[in-house]
């Protein structure tokens, strides 16, 4: 079974599509950035389902603020107490007085963060993203060449970044994978799955009936994935692939 994704924008507002067997239309906003997400009867046309979003604009826009406001209200500052996430668990951050090289790791559900008395948010910050960088790094080579093998292709290169929109990137033509840092926060499948989406994309470069046919081959789960990329309430990090 596939299914169909369109994309409409509605008085500027970017709205995904999405057909399933129901009987009526729901709308979601979802976090982080207020992503609209509409699934339709399979039979409703585009112009009803346009009403039935400019008839919630409204009630959008109020939830697309609520969220941009939720993401300016909780800075980070890297103290003590504070929850991070790694690979998809909850951590407590733990600062530990100390003098010389910055330490840092994870072990019982605390990340330990061996730091200088007076350091900044900022260098604590840098600190705990370098680490998470790291990590990241060490997890993806032994994914990609799992996945490529399976799919039959080859990135040509990969790299990781932080991106305010996207858990990944590929460019088709040059074969580049790139992904989003805030992957580490997730849980080690839903990182596989970005992994599989752009692998995909060097098959398919849209998201067309093709793409998700594809995908369905190789992972068949994969809509649970990105539900549970979408849905854990980890505050700064992007969305879509
Ligand atoms: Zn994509």
């Amino acid at each position: 079974m596939t299914t169909k994704i369109n994309q409409i924008t509605v008085s500027e507002i970017n709205v995904e599509v999405v057909r399933k067997k129901i009987k009526n239309l729901h709308i979601g906003v979802y976090p982080p950035d207020g992503r609209v997400r509409v699934a339709a009867p399979t039979k409703m046309g585009m112009e009803a389902i346009r009403v039935a979003v400019i008839g919630k604009l409204g009630w959008i826009k109020k939830h697309q603020l609520k969220f941009a406001n939720q993401e300016r209200q909780s800075p980070r500052e890297y103290v003590t107490g504070e929850t991070h996430y790694f690979q998809g668990r909850r951590y407590r951050l733990n600062l530990q007085p100390h003098d010389g090289r910055p330490r840092i790791m994870a072990c019982h559900g605390t990340i330990e963060l061996h730091v200088p008395t007076d350091s900044s948010i900022e260098y604590r910050e840098a600190l705990l993203y370098a680490w998470y960088r790291k990590q990241l790094k060490e997890q993806v080579p032994e994914l990609l060449a799992k996945w490529e093998q399976i799919i039959g292709v080859q990135a040509a290169a990969w790299g990781v970044k932080r991106m305010k929109t996207r858990w990944g990137t590929c460019n088709p033509t040059a074969r580049r994978v790139w992904l989003n840092l805030e992957l580490i926060k997730k849980p080690i499948h839903c990182l596989e799955y970005i992994i599989v989406h752009e692998l995909v994309h060097l098959l398919e470069r849209l998201h067309n009936d093709r793409f998700t046919t594809l995908m369905d081959q190789y992972m068949p789960s994969w809509r649970q994935y990105r539900e549970e990329l979408n849905r854990q309430p980890l505050g700064h990090e992007g969305w879509g692939e």
